[in-house]
């Protein structure tokens, strides 16, 4: 192997593999180092979106969704079924093969564009060197023109709760039970927490959720939020706000977990614990003393809105960098370098990231919420639509939520977009779009839908704005 490349990424998920292939599209001679490992010891593309976030959950999350589906609401629609049961080592085989068959994907995509993988550590030094130390064989200076760091972020650890084997689990662990336990405690309501908590939920699972905080989902807008907390809890999710645990005990095969709370000290004995309190940025190893790489106060690769680092040349993107730990985040971030390097001229539009919490039903946002838009005295409009209110829902038998649409009072054009609903994370598509041509709610409500749709459900969400949505009584006449 050559030791000279136009491009080396250091990290194969999803910001770098964007990265990598896009550079190798463009035509310049790019490698890609990962260090990943999968259970049997072989090396695996895709980072943690692949392997152990993004896909797997959702396997699951689709897998339980349709158990629930299947025991509590066929009947309702008037298909008959025996009793149902889950096998889950069978549903763990097959979010495995999932797995599988994607990250394989990206290892013949490189293939295909003539990315060079090297499976391995990298780690930067100066002057756009990296040593690259394989899983097998002597460690390599490596030179580049241009190097992009994509190595990531990993679980945050609490004292409290420090983790084992296989009772006390980060996300990755509870990917992993071979059995739904029969009470699973939850440290944090975030993202991570209520997904996870949601397939244990549905498949058995008494789930109970500490979260730290008094607020719930305080990123999304407050009704949709209130409206989640309402639905959630009504699913069996036992969610707790202001709760600070102190410790967790492995007693025997079961985990005494112990909290305060509003009444004081509490205790509650769980088959499993899982902890989701958050992510941090992962550079262990990743950079030399000397290379000239800053990291900001909370440790993430200090860039500027380019994704450049303080060393020309040297880029870094996806979580290890400011802004959501979202995987579409990185994968526009690592495009965005690739064609800078080409000399093109993109930008990312960090207003218009959408966040999606793939609950049923989903939670999806994109742009500000009506507490963001309080708080900055902006004026605005809002028109909202139940999904009880659309013949689509009713018709799937799936009618909870509501679309909200937030838009400035002067020009109209959408500030935000928050949908509680059925399929909300395919439905905040649309928003995106609208906003990145700076569409105003009047734009949407000009738009012809296809009926019946749930999209129906934004398009009369975007007519209340003015006041006239059709399958409402509008409380504000307007014209
Ligand atoms: P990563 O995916 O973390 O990849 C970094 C890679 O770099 C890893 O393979 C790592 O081994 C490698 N690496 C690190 N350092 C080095 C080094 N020095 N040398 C060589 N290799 C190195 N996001 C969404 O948008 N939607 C979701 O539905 C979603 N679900 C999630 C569910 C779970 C359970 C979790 C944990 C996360 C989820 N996320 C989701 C977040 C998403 O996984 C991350 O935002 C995304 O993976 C970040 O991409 P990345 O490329 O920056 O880093
Ligand atoms: P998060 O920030 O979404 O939630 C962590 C929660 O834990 C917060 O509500 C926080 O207040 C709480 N918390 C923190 N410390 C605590 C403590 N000591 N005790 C009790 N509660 C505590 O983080 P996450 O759920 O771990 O997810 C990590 C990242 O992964 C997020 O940035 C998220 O964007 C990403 N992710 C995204 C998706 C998706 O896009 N659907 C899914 C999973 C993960």
């Amino acid at each position: 192997m050559s030791d000279m490349f136009d491009v080396i990424v250091i990290g194969a998920g999803p910001a770098g593999y964007h990265a990598a292939i896009r550079c190798a599209q463009l035509g310049m001679k790019t490698a890609c180092i990962d260090k990943s490992l999968d259970d049997d010891g072989n090396a695996v593309l895709g980072g943690t979106c692949l392997n152990w976030g993004c896909i797997p959950s959702k396997a699951l999350l689709d897998a339980s969704h349709k158990f629930v589906e299947a025991s509590e609401h066929f009947a309702e629609i008037g298909i008959k079924t025996g009793k149902v049961s889950v096998d889950v080592p069978a549903m763990m085989a097959r979010k495995d093969q999932v797995v599988k068959g994607l990250t394989g994907g990206v290892s013949s995509l490189f293939q295909g564009n003539g990315v060079t993988a090297l499976a391995g550590s990298g780690k930067l030094l100066a002057g756009r060197q990296v040593e690259f130390t394989p899983h097998t064989g002597e460690t390599q200076v490596l030179k580049a023109e241009h190097v992009i760091l994509a190595p990531g972020s990993v679980p945050v650890e609490i004292p409290p709760a420090p983790l084992t084997d296989d009772l006390i689990v980060d996300s990755t662990g509870a990917l992993e039970f071979q059995e739904v336990p029969k009470k699973l405690g939850v440290i944090g309501a975030g993202v991570i927490g209520l997904e996870l908590g949601s397939v244990w939920n549905r498949l058995g699972s008494e789930v109970v959720l500490l979260e730290a905080l008094e607020e719930f989902l305080p990123m999304a807008d407050e009704r949709i939020a209130r409206d989640s907390l309402k639905i959630m809890r009504g699913q069996g999710l036992d969610i707790r706000l202001g709760t600070r645990v102190t410790g967790a005990e492995v007693m025997g095969k079961k985990v005494k977990v112990t909290f305060q709370d509003k009444d004081g000290e509490q205790v509650i004995e769980v088959d499993k614990l899982i902890v989701a309190v958050g992510r941090r940025p992962y550079t262990e190893g990743l950079l030399s003393r000397d290379c000239g790489v800053n990291l900001d106060e909370r440790g993430f690769l200090y860039v500027n809105d380019l994704c450049a680092t303080d060393v020309p040349n040297v880029y870094a993107v996806g979580d290890v960098v400011r802004g959501p730990m979202l995987a579409h985040k990185g994968m526009e971030e690592g495009i965005m370098v690739a064609e800078r390097i080409a000399g093109q001229k993109p930008l990312v539009n960090y207003d218009a990231v959408p966040s999606v919490i793939y609950t049923h039903p989903e939670v999806a946002w994109v742009g500000q919420t009506e507490q963001q838009l309080k708080a900055s005295g902006e004026a605005y409009n809002v028109g909202a639509f139940p999904f009880a209110a659309s013949g689509r829902a009713l018709a799937a038998n799936d009618t909870q939520g509501t679309v909200k649409i937030l838009a400035d009072a002067e020009t109209d054009r959408i500030l935000g977009v928050h949908i509680l609903g059925p399929q909300a994370s395919e439905l905040i598509a649309q928003a995106v779009i609208a906003m990145e041509f700076d569409a105003s709610a009047d734009d949407l409500g000009l738009t012809m839908f296809a009926h019946p749709t749930l999209s129906e459900a934004l398009h009369e969400a975007a007519l209340g704005v003015a006041g006239h949505a059709i399958h409402m009584v509008n409380r504000k006449k307007r014209q």
